[in-house]
């Protein structure tokens, strides 16, 4: 099923899309809930599916992406972090930052944490997990290259758009992901490339850190990295699935 999360005027909701519009889900998304039989008519604000307490990234997670910016496949998973201060709704825009002057945009599916994770078995990953969205990694390319660590080309403020919903019911083992530039396809790939597939980053990040329920980690991004310019539109598609639009905008100062 499709879950969003909004801002209503009594305050933030999940709801669940169903064709009639989005019905509001009382309790806990992660535990016991329901949702309410007539769909929502109030006026709300659209928000990113979940709030994280942290993002954990995968980097050079797709062999043709790490040829493309000349990274070793290391044997163990490279990770890093986005602070949830960079985290953006689909539909609000990514601000170009006054410093930077290379901006990419990496297209990913991102994974939603269902329940606190600690040290998790391969066999049991995919339980730990509530849903899967798109998301951008959006990262100042020369600031990867010259500070020779990534936190702050991967940091800005709205560099980190997440879907405008979850999808609950999805095989993470080969989901096409599509990004778009303008309308034009720039990046096509499919997770079955994955060299860490989303059992294994679990595993290997709940090894090193709780995950809470709400952690997002995004999965790595495909070949075909390309540059943002001030006025794109940029969208992500998880099998077929439109989720996740941007505008770029140049940070005012
Ligand atoms: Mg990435």
């Amino acid at each position: 099923m499709k879950i969003a999360r909004l801002r209503i005027p009594e305050g933030t909701v999940y709801a669940s899309i169903r064709e009639d519009g989005y019905h509001i889900i009382l309790g806990d998304i992660f535990s016991e809930w329901g949702e309410l039989s007539e769909p929502y008519e109030g006026e709300y604000t659209l928000l990113p599916p979940v709030s994280p307490s942290k993002v954990v990234c995968l980097g050079a997670n797709y062999k043709k992406h790490a040829e493309e910016l000349s990274l070793d496949v290391l044997p163990e998973p490279t990770i890093f972090l986005k602070p949830p201060s960079s985290v953006i709704a689909s539909g609000e825009d990514i601000l170009y930052p006054a410093s930077a002057t290379k901006v990419d945009y990496e297209s990913e599916l991102a994974v939603i944490i269902g329940k606190r994770a600690r040290n998790v078995k391969e066999s049991e990953a995919l339980s730990y997990v509530l849903g899967y969205t798109a998301a951008n990694d959006v990262t100042e390319r020369n600031m990867q290259k010259k500070d020779g660590q990534w936190t702050r080309a991967k940091s800005f403020d709205t560099f980190c758009p997440l879907g405008s919903y979850m999808e609950t019911d999805l095989d993470p083992s080969d989901v096409e992901i599509v990004g778009k530039r303008n309308g034009a396809v720039v990046q096509c790939g499919r997770t079955r490339d994955l060299i860490n597939s989303v059992e294994k980053s679990i595993v290997f990040i709940s090894g090193i850190m709780t995950l809470e329920a709400g952690d997002v980690i995004l999965t790595g991004t495909p070949a075909g990295i390309g540059e943002l310019s001030v006025g794109d539109l940029f969208e992500v598609e998880i099998d077929g699935a439109l989720m996740l639009t941007n505008r770029v905008v140049r940070e005012e100062v």
